[in-house]
């Protein structure tokens, strides 16, 4: 075989290769797409607010969770109450006042 096509069956299996290697990569930026979609939807709890008040309480009960957040956001925070009747998200600093 002549050096030409030594170098010419090279380049050739490298061609084949490398497209095989596009082939996977794509495949796998196609399913890194896939979970991180899926891990969003994860960290996206999906709950139901019941509204007392003025306040809005996940099902479960607990600490009231801040509107905004969840309607902004899609994310569930809990409000506290330093001052007796002012309940104040930790995210966006949202203060209800619960009278
Ligand atoms: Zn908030």
């Amino acid at each position: 075989m002549s050096y030409i096509s030594k170098l010419k069956l090279e380049l050739a299996q490298t061609e084949d290769t490398l497209s095989k290697q596009i082939r996977e990569s794509t495949k796998l930026e196609q399913r890194i797409a896939e979970l991180e979609k899926e891990n969003q939807e994860l960290k996206t709890p999906s709950i139901t607010l019941i509204k007392k008040g003025k306040l809005h309480y996940a099902e479960d009960g607990g600490d009231p969770v801040c509107p905004n957040c969840y309607k902004n956001k899609h994310k569930v925070f809990n409000m506290s109450n330093v001052m007796d009747m002012v309940f104040t998200c930790p995210e966006c600093n949202t203060k209800i006042t619960n009278v």
